[in-house]
C-alpha cells in the first residue's frame, strides 16, 4: 500500500531483515481481517507507508536472529497478532497482549502479506503449531479466534448455561459462537448478513437475530429470558457496542472485541445502564502466546475446529482487490490468503 486509501498493488520488495531476538518466517497461510481494512483507510496511527499489511498468520522460520533460545530454522510456527518485547513487567506476568512495547506485523512493521516477514522476541510470542493443526488453521488463530477466545474464557469467564449475546457475525463474532458453544454457553447471534446467520447456526448458535430494523437489545433480551449474562461486540461501532450493552441482564459482562479507531471519535455508550445494573465493560486485545496452550488443547481434542471457520482462500493478487471493499463485502467466514499462490 503507496498511502492511506491508495489502490493496494502486488510487488517485490526488499525482503525483510531478522531482527536482533527474532526470527523471519516463510507465510504459509495470513488471514484477511477487518483491521486490515482499518490499516487500509488510515485508521492506525502506527502504519507508516508505503506498508505491506497482514497479522494473522503462519508458517516455518526461514531464519533465526542472534539471541533466539527457543527456535529453529524450519519450526511450524504462528504467533499473536499483538507481539511483547518480552523484557517488560507485562511481559514477564504473562501479558504480551498489552504490552507498552509492542510490535504488530501489518501495523507496527511490514506483515504477512508476503512471502516472508519479520517477527520480534521470538522466544517470547512464537507459537508452535501442534501436529494435525494445518498451517491454514494455525494462520485464523493469529487475530480473531484467539481475541474471542481470550476475551470469552480469560475476560468474561463464560459459565455453562449462560446465555453469550454476539453482535456481529464475521470472523471474530464466529469465532465466539464456536467457543461459546465449546464452554457449554447458549448463544445467540446478530448480524445484518443472512449467510453470516446460516453459518452461526450451523457452529450451534442456539437463535439468531437478523439485525435490519430491529431492536437488537430488546430481541436479544427476550431471547434471553431478560438479558443475556454475557455480550459481545465483534463489529466495533457506537451502535453494535451499545446494543450488545443493552442487551445484557443486571450483573451482566461486556466484552468489547470490535476496534472503535480514535478517527471516528468517541462513542456515545450507554452508561447510565452500567452504572444502574452494575455491568461489567471488558477489553479483549488478542492473546499471548503464554495462553495459547488451553486453545490449542481444545483444537486438538476436537472441542474447537477454526477450520470450520474459514470460508476461501485466494492469492495475493485477490487479496489486494479486495482489502478496500472488505468492510462490506459479502463475507461469512474468514477469508485466507495463499501468499504462494498468484
Ligand atoms: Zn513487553
Ligand atoms: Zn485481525
Amino acid at each position: 500500500m503507496a498511502s492511506a486509501r491508495a489502490v493496494p498493488e502486488v510487488r517485490e520488495v526488499a525482503d525483510p531483515v531478522v531482527p536482533a531476538g527474532g526470527v523471519v518466517v516463510r507465510v504459509q497461510a495470513t488471514g484477511l481481517c477487518r483491521s486490515d481494512w482499518h490499516g487500509w483507510a488510515g485508521h492506525d496511527p502506527d502504519i507508516v507507508f508505503p506498508h505491506v499489511p497482514g497479522h494473522e498468520l503462519a508458517g516455518v522460520i526461514e531464519a533465526v536472529g542472534p539471541g533466539v533460545r527457543r527456535w529453529a530454522v524450519g519450526d511450524r510456527v504462528t504467533v499473536p497478532f499483538v507481539c511483547g518485547c518480552g523484557r517488560c513487567q507485562w511481559c514477564a506476568q504473562g501479558d504480551a497482549q498489552v504490552c507498552p512495547d509492542q510490535q504488530q506485523p501489518g501495523f507496527t512493521h511490514n506483515g504477512s502479506f508476503a512471502e516472508l516477514v519479520a517477527l520480534h522476541a521470538a522466544d517470547t510470542n512464537l507459537v508452535a503449531i501442534p501436529e494435525g493443526v494445518d498451517v491454514t488453521a494455525a494462520a485464523a488463530l493469529g487475530c480473531r479466534f484467539a481475541t474471542a477466545y481470550r476475551g470469552l474464557v480469560g475476560r468474561a469467564r463464560v459459565q455453562r448455561d449462560e446465555w453469550v449475546a454476539v453482535i456481529g457475525a464475521g470472523g471474530v463474532g464466529l469465532s465466539a459462537v464456536m467457543i461459546a458453544k465449546a464452554l457449554g454457553a447458549r448463544v445467540i447471534a446478530v448480524d445484518r448478513n443472512p449467510r453470516a446467520l446460516v453459518l452461526a447456526r450451523d457452529l450451534g448458535a442456539d437463535h439468531t437475530v437478523a439485525a435490519d430494523g430491529v431492536d437488537v437489545a430488546r430481541a436479544v433480551a427476550d431471547l434471553a429470558g431478560g438479558g443475556s449474562h454475557v455480550s459481545v461486540d465483534a463489529v466495533g461501532s457506537e451502535q453494535t457496542a451499545a446494543d450488545a450493552i443493552l442487551s445484557l441482564r443486571r450483573r451482566g459482562r461486556h466484552v468489547q472485541i470490535g476496534l472503535l479507531p480514535a478517527v471516528e471519535g468517541l462513542p456515545r455508550l450507554p452508561m447510565a445502564r452500567v452504572l444502574g445494573w452494575e455491568l461489567d465493560i471488558l477489553g479483549s486485545h488478542g492473546m499471548a502466546a503464554v495462553d495459547y496452550p488451553g486453545m490449542l488443547a481444545l483444537i486438538g481434542s476436537g472441542a474447537l475446529s477454526p477450520q470450520r471457520l474459514i470460508e476461501r482462500t485466494i492469492g495475493l493478487t485477490e487479496a489486494a482487490a479486495a482489502l478496500p471493499t472488505f468492510d462490506r463485502a459479502d463475507v461469512a467466514g474468514m477469508t485466507m490468503i495463499d501468499p504462494a499462490r498468484t
